[in-house]
């Protein structure tokens, strides 16, 4: 039987997360936006309503939600501002990555105090993403060698989203270099450890209110405990963890076209040009269509590929549809933003509407998870049977060394 229906629990869940971003997140999007973070006491209302907490398991203080109810939740969030959807507090990504990496005790030391008091203003973060000169070699620059405690790391991350708002990180380094991608690991370190070092914040080009930075690591010390083995098999670890993580951002994706093409939808009705609303020229009307079209099939492709996670479907199916949604939930978002632009004329330009902020977030939304691309690649991969080579199916930590 196919259902298209939230069922009761999960409907309740997303009508209040509605209100809460329509009535507090909406209204101050330009001030979060102005002063670059979001409001305290708006963290602290997200953090009473549990927004953050949802996926936990129960045993780490949260309810247990599936994916189903997060990409519900982060479509409404994403439809009042993108960006605070990564500034409200919580194990986020970090969160993600733990639980899909990690053991159940690693997963109570690390995130149950997310749910404790003091919670609204605990972030994680994932470094994964290092600069570096474009080099051949696979796997990470960021070194964790072997001591006799346990492991050192050595290197710099970029791009982390919560970079200085986290208290804690989970670092992605080289154990072994002559083994490439075979030889990576994945490590828990606290902000306070002695040797890591929050560098420059990243000036972006939208998500203004959310905080992307680079992170060293200078002979910082961990010990095994603090070593995510990722269960069977790393790499399919790895790749569920970025599956998902692609997945909640696709869902504010969603949430960026859907307001995209109402605001429009509302302008082409009301703008009149030659005695009647530009909606009623064909052109004008095509055009909102096709952007109906892409919230629609954006929204129930994010929808099939989470309610593939929950009913634990085939993983090589749940992969597929996840890169399927992501990739054209991305790509939707952008094409519902330009067009929001384009439909408001010069004045889709100007910073009084909200439309040229819809088109930047859409815009970042689309190059922070694996790309739309990269996505691709992993879905074609295994449509063709293809192994799964890491270099193939993971996100390239390089990024463009503009920093070093
Ligand atoms: C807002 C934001 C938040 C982020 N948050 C984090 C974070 O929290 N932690 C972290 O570690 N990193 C983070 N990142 C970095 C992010 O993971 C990378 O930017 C992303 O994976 C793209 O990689 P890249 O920048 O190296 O681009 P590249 O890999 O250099 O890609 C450049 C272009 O080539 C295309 N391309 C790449 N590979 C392929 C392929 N195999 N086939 C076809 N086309 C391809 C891409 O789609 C893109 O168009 C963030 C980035 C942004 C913008």
């Amino acid at each position: 039987m196919i259902s298209f229906e939230a069922n009761e629990e999960q409907t309740l869940i997303q009508q209040s997360v509605a209100d809460f971003a329509k009535s507090t997140l909406a209204p101050r999007v330009r001030q979060f936006e102005a002063d670059r973070v979001v409001a305290a006491d708006v963290k602290a209302g997200a953090h009473e309503m549990g927004i953050g907490l949802m996926g936990l398991p129960e045993a780490c203080g949260g309810q247990g939600l599936g994916l189903v109810t997060s990409v519900l939740v982060e479509e409404e969030l994403g439809a009042a501002d993108a960006a605070a959807s990564f500034g409200l507090p919580g194990p986020g990504a970090f969160g993600r990555a733990v639980l899909e990496l990690g053991t159940e005790e690693q997963a109570r030391d690390w995130l149950a105090d997310f749910a404790a008091e003091g919670g609204e203003t605990r972030f994680g973060a994932v470094a994964w993403s290092e600069s570096s000169p474009c080099r051949d070699r696979a796997g990470f620059v960021t070194t964790a060698l072997r001591s006799d405690a346990g492991y050192v790391i050595n290197g710099k991350k970029s791009f982390v989203t919560n970079a200085h708002s986290a208290d804690r990180f989970l670092v992605f380094a080289q154990v072994e270099a002559e083994k490439g991608w075979g030889g990576i690991g994945a490590f828990l370190v606290k902000k306070s450890a002695p040797g890591v070092v929050v560098g420059a914040r990243h000036d972006t080009l939208g998500l203004d209110a959310a905080d992307f930075g680079e992170v060293s690591f200078d002979n910082v010390a961990v010990t095994e405990a603090d070593r995510l083995l990722g269960g069977a098999d790393f790499t399919k670890a790895t790749l569920r963890f970025f599956a998902k993580q692609s997945l909640v951002v696709a869902a504010r994706a969603v949430g960026v076209a859907r307001f995209a093409f109402e605001i429009a939808r509302e302008h082409c009705d009301t703008r009149k040009a030659f005695g009647k609303p530009i909606g009623h020229f064909q052109a004008v009307a095509f055009a909102l269509a096709d952007r109906h079209m892409d919230v629609e099939s954006a929204r129930w492709l994010v929808w099939k590929a989470a309610h593939a996670w929950d009913a634990k479907l085939p993983e090589k199916e749940a992969l597929i549809a996840t890169a399927q949604a992501t990739a054209h939930a991305l790509e939707a978002s952008m094409r519902c933003a330009d067009e929001c632009v384009g439909l408001h004329g010069g004045s889709g330009f100007i910073r009084d509407l909200i439309a040229e902020k819809l088109m930047r977030d859409a815009k970042q939304l689309a190059l922070c998870t694996p790309t739309a691309e990269q996505l691709d690649q992993v879905s074609a991969a295994l449509d063709l049977g293809i192994a799964l080579d890491p270099a193939l199916v993971l996100p390239t930590p390089d990024v463009q060394a503009i920093f070093t």
